[in-house]
């Protein structure tokens, strides 16, 4: 069946395959025997767990060499395997049976995880490995690679510390577990006020308990200033118990730190990526020093930002989405995926039918990946429909990774792609937005990495690289998705067959410049202020002060009194230390762009040369070598703010003056 399939109102019945399929046999979830029930995660963790004490056993019985790093990659597989899986059931399945026993066993096997991470026996058959000069001299660099990566996550949990150190660092990694998840929550707790502090007329706009209003958000897109302005001032007031709990979560990360032998939090998580190289560390000041200060607008207030940008695209082009979606079709864009893929790097996708019980919904969609002489590649799940229970999130999840499996074939990458996008009509096909589009190729991209990193093991499988360097892959494909010659080739309407005209695409492209210097503006200072937070303890100042001191600096807007932003920024959990990272692979991906594609965005030469040097090593090579092999030079910091600043409209600040 053609992908043009995937369109919801154009399914193709394929004869009587429903009575079929009632005689077969009920599979698991992605074919997995086991998973045909929630009590199949029991079955399925115990097995994973009974394999693993095997291997474990076999990795401290072998002699070391790179049979050592073969075991270890198979145990993490091993375990990796439920728990990847179990990871994306326990969000999305529509059976809270199933979101339950997955939920269960990917706490389970967590912690056996951690056991394995500070099990002495085990550690020490890598550490004779990693010692032994000989041996690993005579090992590849991949191997080397991921033999120094197993021996990262050992030392992060402080297993070459005396007992009374390790202690600490096990009770450190409990209490930061805890104050990342009571941070978290405390990001999203609504504030109340009393309703009487506020004029009558914006009240409406909150949500009302008794004397009290809630404010659970900016309401960043409000037309009226006032009710921005409250918002901004109570959603974001300061509050003591959540100001300790960061300020512990941050004191907390940097012990650990150093008592594993790192000079700060900040210094253990950019081992391995792009940014420890020498001089990229400085990167983020230079940028501050460069251009973008140039573009700056003082006249606005903190809560006046996102609105005034989206009031200005809107008026400045008219780029209302309902002008776009039926030039949008989901099965003219894949197709438009599918004619890409293949162009650029002999890649076709097909719907494959799926088993009984294999989906976890109906209106998930199944397709295998074909290279045109390698044939199967792997297999993405699109999971594309909003359904009650299924998270608002555009996600790429690793079901399965590839690795080069024992007896020489290769296991085959599963991933499961997450959007949001809305039911249609019966008989009507899926409109998208431009800006769903955009994300689809996003996350396509992400797909794409995980389908075509063929490396040897699953350790460092596809999108498992560098966190500086996982979004290069995606980010690259919305440029492609905003080139009128990739756009022209699928867009067309859905009723009529006419394509979406040329100055529709550029008047997109334009209004996505709108404010764009402010926006990044913004990300750069969230960046500083997350470096600073992880950097050199103790802190100079409390978290609120250099909150203030970072905003005025980097930012340019003024800071509001008692109010404390930081307390909202729910990515000092997740990205500690490496919020930068967004930044650092969109001025990748705007390099490889302008470099390698923006001439011929179909040109087979280059795709092939991003297969080989990027996608093909997923994390098993320094992520800069890759960057330099695609490039075939290495880039300064000057490039890589360069690369940056070119994409955003210098024309700005006139515009704005003139509107
Ligand atoms: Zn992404």
């Amino acid at each position: 069946a053609s992908i043009g399939s995937l369109n919801k109102g154009a399914e193709i019945k394929v004869g009587n395959s429903d009575v079929f399929l009632l005689f077969s046999a009920l599979q698991g979830l992605f074919g997995v025997p086991e998973l045909s029930c929630p009590e199949g995660f029991q079955e399925a963790q115990d097995k994973a767990l009974q394999d693993s004490e095997q291997l474990v056993q076999k990795a401290c019985s072998t002699p070391p060499g790179p049979e050592t790093v073969k075991i270890f990659d198979q145990l993490s597989d091993s375990l990796c395997r439920v728990a990847d899986l179990a990871d994306f059931v326990k969000v999305a399945h529509p059976d809270f049976a199933f979101r339950e026993a997955a939920e269960e066993a990917c706490r389970n096997i967590g912690t056996v995880v951690e056991k394995l991470n500070t099990d002495v026996e085990l550690c020490q058959s890598l550490r004779r490995l990693l010692g032994d000069e000989t041996v690993m001299s005579s090992l590849d660099p991949e191997t080397r690679r991921v033999a120094e990566l197993f021996m990262f996550d050992f030392e992060i949990s402080g297993i070459h510390l005396d007992e009374e150190k390790r202690k600490k660092a096990v009770d450190l990694n409990v209490r930061i577990l805890d104050l990342c998840n009571e941070f978290l929550i405390g990001t999203h707790i609504p504030n109340k006020i009393d309703k009487h502090v506020l004029p009558e007329h914006i009240r409406y706009n909150f949500t009302a308990e008794g004397n009290y209003l809630q404010v659970a958000g900016l309401h960043a897109d409000c037309p009226d200033d006032l009710v921005r302005e409250a918002a901004y001032k109570i959603f974001l007031h300061s509050n003591s118990q959540q100001l300790a709990r960061l300020e512990e979560l941050l004191a907390s990360r940097n012990s650990l730190a150093q008592l594993v032998g790192y000079d700060t939090f900040a210094h253990r998580a950019l081992q391995g990526t792009m940014a420890k190289t020498p001089g990229m560390r400085h990167v983020w000041k230079d940028m501050l020093r460069n251009q973008m200060s140039g573009i700056l607008f003082q006249m606005l207030m903190p809560w006046d930002h996102p609105y005034y940008s989206g009031v200005l695209r809107a008026e400045r082009y008219n780029i209302d989405p309902g002008l776009y979606c039926p030039f949008f079709s989901l099965g003219a864009c894949m197709e438009g995926l599918n004619s890409l893929f293949s162009q650029l790097l002999g890649i076709s996708l097909y719907a494959e039918q799926t088993k009984r019980g294999e989906i976890w919904s109906e209106d998930v969609r199944k397709l295998a990946v074909v290279h045109e002489t390698e044939g199967l590649l792997g297999y993405i799940y699109c999971d594309f429909f909003q359904r009650p229970d299924k998270p608002h999130q555009d996600c790429h999840f690793t079901v399965r990774g590839g690795r080069l499996k024992e007896n020489g074939e290769y296991q085959l990458p599963v991933v499961v792609l997450m959007l949001s996008l809305p039911n249609s009509a019966r008989g009507a096909p899926t409109l998208l937005s431009p800006g769903m589009m955009e994300n689809l190729f996003h996350e396509m991209g992400h797909a794409m990495h995980s389908m075509l990193g063929r490396t040897r093991y699953q350790h460092v499988t596809g999108t498992r690289c560098a966190t500086d360097f996982a979004e290069v892959p995606s980010i690259l494909m919305e440029y492609f998705a905003n080139d009128y010659r990739v756009v022209n080739q699928f867009a067309r309407h859905y009723k009529t067959g006419q394509p979406l005209p040329k100055n529709m695409v550029s008047r997109l492209c334009e209004s996505k410049k709108v404010c764009a210097a402010a926006d990044m503006q913004l990300q750069v200072f969230y960046a500083v202020l997350d470096q600073i937070y992880h950097g050199k303890h103790p802190l100079k100042k409390s978290t609120t002060e250099i909150l203030k001191e970072t905003q005025e600096k980097v930012y340019g807007l003024p800071y509001v009194h008692n109010t404390a932003w930081q307390l909202r920024f729910s990515h000092l959990v997740g990205y500690g230390a490496k919020y930068y990272s967004y930044l650092m692979s969109r001025a990748v991906a705007s390099m490889v762009w302008k470099q390698c594609f923006a001439q011929n965005p179909f040109d087979r030469a280059m795709g092939e040369r991003y297969r080989r040097e990027m996608l093909a090593h997923g994390g098993a090579k320094e992520p800069m070598l890759m960057v330099q092999g695609m490039l075939q030079k290495s880039p300064s910091v000057e490039d890589f703010v360069d690369a940056l600043v070119s994409d955003l409209d210098h024309d700005f600040e006139t515009f704005i003056m003139d509107s």
